[in-house]
C-alpha cells in the first residue's frame, strides 16, 4: 500500500513531456569543432553575446521567431551585414512547442495539433526568408522537445531537426558563472544550445564570457550548414 502510493507520487511528479523526444545533436563523427547554436525566442536582442560573437569572427547558427524578427529589426540588421557569421534557421513563428499530446510544456501552450504545428513552422519559415532572403533548411521549436508526429510532420516539411548536446544556459536562468563553466566543458563535436533574446538577466554575461574563454584556447567553430552539408542533386 506504502509502495503504491510512493508509486503514485513519482508518477505525479514526472514531467507530463515524458512522452516526448527531445533529438540530442552533436557534429559528424571527426568532427573537431563546437556548433555554437542560439535562440532569439521573443523580447530582446542581447548585445553582449552578439558583439562578442562579431568581435571575434565566431561562426554560429540563430534560430529566430517571427516575433522576435518583428521586434528586433537593429539586431536583423546587424545580423544581415554579417552573413558570413551567421546562419539564421526556424525557431517558428509565434513560439508555440511542435508538441500534439499534450497541453502544456515549460508553461507554454504547445501547439496540440499537426495544422498547428504545420502553421507555426510555415510562419516561421515566412519570416526568416522575408528577412534574410534564404529559406531555412533546420527547425527547432519552442522546446526542443517535440511529439512523435509533429517530428514526423517537420522532416516530410524538408527540415532538419536541430537537437543539441550542450545546454549552456538552461532557457537563460543559470548564473553567469556557472554559464561560462558549463560553456568551458564544450568537447570536440558539441553543438551547443543557449539564448540571445535575455539581455536582462545574468546568463548572457557567461555566454559572452565563456565563447572568449574558447577562442582564447583556440576552439574551432562551426555552423550547422557546414557541419552537415546538404546532399546535392
Ligand atoms: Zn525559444
Amino acid at each position: 500500500m506504502r509502495h503504491s502510493l510512493f508509486a503514485l507520487l513519482i508518477l505525479a511528479a514526472t514531467p507530463a513531456v515524458a512522452g516526448d523526444i527531445e533529438p540530442r545533436l552533436t557534429l559528424p563523427a571527426g568532427d573537431r569543432s563546437v556548433a555554437l547554436t542560439f535562440d532569439a525566442c521573443s523580447g530582446a536582442v542581447d548585445d553582449r553575446i552578439l558583439d562578442e560573437l562579431i568581435a571575434d569572427r565566431v561562426p554560429a547558427t540563430i534560430f529566430v521567431t517571427s516575433r522576435w524578427l518583428k521586434r528586433n529589426a537593429a539586431a536583423v540588421a546587424r545580423l544581415a551585414a554579417n552573413a558570413d557569421l551567421f546562419q539564421i534557421e526556424n525557431h517558428g513563428d509565434q513560439h508555440v512547442p511542435a508538441i500534439t499530446d499534450q497541453p502544456t510544456v515549460f508553461g507554454l501552450r504547445t501547439a496540440g495539433t499537426l495544422a498547428a504545428v504545420s502553421s507555426e513552422v510555415a510562419g516561421g519559415a515566412a519570416a526568416v526568408t522575408e528577412a534574410f532572403g534564404r529559406a531555412p533548411a533546420w527547425y527547432r521549436d519552442a522546446s526542443a522537445r517535440y511529439s512523435r508526429d509533429a517530428l514526423t510532420l517537420i522532416g516530410t516539411l524538408g527540415y532538419r531537426i536541430a537537437g543539441y548536446s550542450l545546454n549552456a544556459d538552461v532557457g537563460a536562468s543559470l548564473p553567469a558563472a556557472t554559464v561560462a563553466r558549463r560553456l568551458a566543458a564544450a568537447k570536440s563535436g558539441d553543438v551547443v544550445i543557449a539564448h540571445i533574446n535575455h539581455p536582462e538577466r545574468p546568463a548572457g554575461a557567461g555566454v559572452a564570457a565563456g565563447i572568449k574563454a574558447m577562442v582564447a584556447r583556440g576552439v574551432r567553430f562551426e555552423r550547422l550548414d557546414a557541419a552537415f552539408p546538404q546532399p546535392t542533386g
